[in-house]
Protein backbone atom coordinates (compact mmCIF):
# COMPACT_ATOMS: atom_id res chain seq x y z
CA UNK A 1 0.00 0.00 0.00
CA UNK A 2 1.68 3.49 -0.72
CA UNK A 3 -0.55 6.76 -1.31
CA UNK A 4 2.71 8.98 -1.12
CA UNK A 5 2.41 10.79 -4.09
CA UNK A 6 5.87 12.78 -5.90
CA UNK A 7 5.41 16.63 -5.24
CA UNK A 8 7.23 17.44 -8.56
CA UNK A 9 5.69 15.11 -11.39
CA UNK A 10 2.45 13.77 -9.64
CA UNK A 11 3.11 9.86 -9.97
CA UNK A 12 2.32 7.29 -6.96
CA UNK A 13 4.90 5.29 -8.24
CA UNK A 14 7.30 6.03 -5.25
CA UNK A 15 9.33 4.15 -3.34
CA UNK A 16 10.45 4.48 0.80
CA UNK A 17 13.18 3.66 2.34
CA UNK A 18 14.34 4.88 5.93
CA UNK A 19 17.55 5.85 6.85
CA UNK A 20 18.47 5.99 10.72
CA UNK A 21 20.40 8.91 11.86
CA UNK A 22 21.51 10.19 15.15
CA UNK A 23 22.51 13.50 17.24
CA UNK A 24 25.16 13.90 20.05
CA UNK A 25 23.27 14.88 23.14
CA UNK A 26 25.78 16.42 26.25
CA UNK A 27 25.12 14.70 29.43
CA UNK A 28 22.48 12.54 27.59
CA UNK A 29 21.99 9.52 25.54
CA UNK A 30 22.38 10.26 21.72
CA UNK A 31 18.72 11.50 19.69
CA UNK A 32 18.37 8.58 17.74
CA UNK A 33 15.38 8.76 14.61
CA UNK A 34 14.72 7.19 11.69
CA UNK A 35 13.93 9.53 8.72
CA UNK A 36 11.93 8.56 5.83
CA UNK A 37 13.02 9.21 2.16
CA UNK A 38 10.98 8.93 -0.99
CA UNK A 39 12.43 8.43 -4.70
CA UNK A 40 10.43 8.96 -7.52
CA UNK A 41 10.53 5.73 -10.19
CA UNK A 42 9.03 8.08 -12.69
CA UNK A 43 10.74 11.32 -12.40
CA UNK A 44 13.92 10.35 -10.18
CA UNK A 45 12.91 12.82 -7.07
CA UNK A 46 14.56 12.07 -3.51
CA UNK A 47 13.23 13.79 -0.53
CA UNK A 48 10.88 13.18 2.24
CA UNK A 49 7.71 13.62 0.12
CA UNK A 50 5.94 13.79 3.11
CA UNK A 51 7.20 16.07 5.48
CA UNK A 52 7.45 13.90 8.74
CA UNK A 53 11.33 13.83 9.27
CA UNK A 54 11.20 17.25 11.09
CA UNK A 55 8.54 15.98 13.14
CA UNK A 56 10.27 12.77 14.28
CA UNK A 57 14.02 14.34 14.93
CA UNK A 58 12.12 17.21 16.90
CA UNK A 59 10.63 14.74 19.13
CA UNK A 60 14.04 12.15 19.33
CA UNK A 61 15.21 15.21 20.43
CA UNK A 62 12.75 16.52 23.29
CA UNK A 63 13.29 12.44 24.26
CA UNK A 64 17.04 12.59 24.84
CA UNK A 65 17.00 16.28 26.36
CA UNK A 66 14.50 14.98 28.95
CA UNK A 67 16.67 12.36 29.36
CA UNK A 68 20.04 14.13 29.58
CA UNK A 69 18.02 16.26 32.24
CA UNK A 70 16.90 12.96 34.19
CA UNK A 71 20.74 11.89 34.26
CA UNK A 72 22.08 15.33 35.03
CA UNK A 73 19.54 15.40 38.32
CA UNK A 74 20.39 11.58 38.92
CA UNK A 75 24.17 12.42 38.69
CA UNK A 76 23.60 15.25 41.41
CA UNK A 77 21.37 13.05 43.51
CA UNK A 78 24.36 10.52 43.76
CA UNK A 79 26.70 13.44 44.64
CA UNK A 80 25.00 14.82 47.67
CA UNK A 81 22.95 17.23 46.12
CA UNK A 82 19.25 15.91 46.03
CA UNK A 83 16.45 17.86 44.19
CA UNK A 84 14.83 19.56 47.13
CA UNK A 85 18.44 21.40 47.87
CA UNK A 86 19.18 21.97 43.79
CA UNK A 87 15.76 23.39 43.55
CA UNK A 88 16.67 25.53 46.58
CA UNK A 89 20.01 26.97 46.23
CA UNK A 90 18.63 27.98 42.67
CA UNK A 91 15.46 29.58 44.01
CA UNK A 92 13.43 27.64 41.83
CA UNK A 93 9.66 26.61 43.07
CA UNK A 94 9.35 22.78 44.55
CA UNK A 95 8.66 20.11 41.85
CA UNK A 96 10.54 22.03 39.39
CA UNK A 97 13.12 19.27 38.99
CA UNK A 98 10.24 16.76 38.92
CA UNK A 99 8.57 18.35 35.89
CA UNK A 100 11.67 18.47 34.10
CA UNK A 101 12.52 14.96 34.24
CA UNK A 102 8.92 14.18 33.14
CA UNK A 103 10.07 15.69 29.82
CA UNK A 104 8.83 19.59 30.57
CA UNK A 105 12.56 20.46 30.42
CA UNK A 106 13.06 24.26 28.43
CA UNK A 107 16.48 25.13 26.27
CA UNK A 108 17.36 27.90 29.74
CA UNK A 109 16.65 25.19 31.99
CA UNK A 110 18.80 22.26 30.22
CA UNK A 111 21.47 25.01 29.73
CA UNK A 112 21.53 25.88 33.66
CA UNK A 113 21.92 21.59 33.78
CA UNK A 114 24.31 21.48 31.70
CA UNK A 115 26.35 24.53 33.29
CA UNK A 116 25.95 23.63 36.68
CA UNK A 117 26.93 19.58 36.05
CA UNK A 118 30.26 20.83 34.18
CA UNK A 119 30.93 23.29 37.31
CA UNK A 120 29.43 21.70 40.20
CA UNK A 121 30.61 23.94 42.58
CA UNK A 122 28.20 27.02 41.10
CA UNK A 123 25.63 25.37 43.52
CA UNK A 124 28.06 26.40 46.24
CA UNK A 125 28.27 29.88 44.73
CA UNK A 126 24.39 30.01 44.29
CA UNK A 127 24.04 28.88 48.24
CA UNK A 128 26.02 31.83 48.97
CA UNK A 129 23.68 34.24 47.80
CA UNK A 130 26.87 35.13 45.17
CA UNK A 131 29.19 36.29 47.35
CA UNK A 132 32.05 37.54 45.68
CA UNK A 133 34.52 35.82 48.25
CA UNK A 134 32.77 32.47 47.79
CA UNK A 135 32.76 32.91 44.11
CA UNK A 136 36.73 33.25 43.87
CA UNK A 137 37.49 30.95 46.29
CA UNK A 138 35.07 27.84 45.03
CA UNK A 139 37.11 29.13 41.61
CA UNK A 140 40.62 28.70 43.16
CA UNK A 141 39.51 25.35 45.09
CA UNK A 142 37.75 24.21 41.50
CA UNK A 143 41.50 25.07 39.81
CA UNK A 144 43.63 23.06 42.67
CA UNK A 145 41.44 19.85 41.87
CA UNK A 146 41.65 20.12 38.26
CA UNK A 147 45.50 20.39 39.04
CA UNK A 148 45.44 17.64 41.41
CA UNK A 149 43.94 15.69 38.32
CA UNK A 150 46.09 16.69 35.64
CA UNK A 151 49.60 15.60 37.90
CA UNK A 152 47.62 12.60 38.76
CA UNK A 153 47.19 11.23 35.36
CA UNK A 154 50.90 11.87 35.14
CA UNK A 155 51.64 10.56 39.09
CA UNK A 156 50.60 7.71 40.84
CA UNK A 157 49.69 9.98 43.76
CA UNK A 158 51.58 12.22 45.70
CA UNK A 159 51.29 15.14 48.01
CA UNK A 160 51.42 19.31 48.41
CA UNK A 161 51.99 20.90 51.93
CA UNK A 162 51.73 23.74 52.89
CA UNK A 163 53.34 25.60 55.61
CA UNK A 164 53.94 29.40 56.24
CA UNK A 165 55.91 31.81 58.83
CA UNK A 166 55.62 35.14 59.11
CA UNK A 167 58.22 35.50 56.16
CA UNK A 168 58.14 32.73 54.45
CA UNK A 169 55.41 29.95 52.43
CA UNK A 170 57.12 26.90 51.93
CA UNK A 171 55.39 24.69 49.72
CA UNK A 172 56.48 20.66 49.59
CA UNK A 173 55.33 18.50 46.80
CA UNK A 174 56.11 14.79 46.50
CA UNK A 175 54.80 12.96 43.19
CA UNK A 176 55.78 9.75 42.57
CA UNK A 177 56.27 8.60 38.92
CA UNK A 178 54.55 5.37 37.37
CA UNK A 179 57.53 3.86 36.57
CA UNK A 180 61.26 4.59 37.71
CA UNK A 181 63.58 6.78 35.76
CA UNK A 182 67.12 6.44 35.00
CA UNK A 183 69.48 9.12 36.28
CA UNK A 184 68.17 12.41 38.88
CA UNK A 185 66.33 14.97 37.07
CA UNK A 186 68.59 18.15 38.09
CA UNK A 187 65.75 20.77 39.71
CA UNK A 188 66.30 24.22 40.36
CA UNK A 189 64.68 27.26 41.56
CA UNK A 190 64.46 30.72 41.26
CA UNK A 191 63.32 33.88 42.91
CA UNK A 192 59.01 33.37 43.38
CA UNK A 193 59.31 29.91 40.98
CA UNK A 194 59.71 26.29 41.22
CA UNK A 195 60.73 24.38 37.65
CA UNK A 196 61.36 20.49 37.20
CA UNK A 197 63.98 20.02 34.19
CA UNK A 198 63.34 17.51 31.49
CA UNK A 199 64.57 14.41 31.74
CA UNK A 200 68.17 14.74 31.44
CA UNK A 201 69.06 12.71 28.40
CA UNK A 202 70.21 8.77 28.58
CA UNK A 203 73.93 8.52 29.87
CA UNK A 204 74.17 5.89 28.00
ZN1 LIG B 1 8.17 12.38 -9.71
Amino acid sequence: MNTVQCPSCGSIDVTASQEPGSLPMSYGPDATFVEVNHTCNSCGLCADFTGENDAVVKAAIEKSEAAAAESILRWFSENGVPAVHFERVLRLPMRTTQRWKSGEVSAAALALLRLTRTYPWLLDVADSNYDEHVAIGALIEAAGHAFRAGLCAQFKGGSIAVTQTATQVNINAELYRHEPVGPPVFTGTDRGQVYIQPLAPSFG
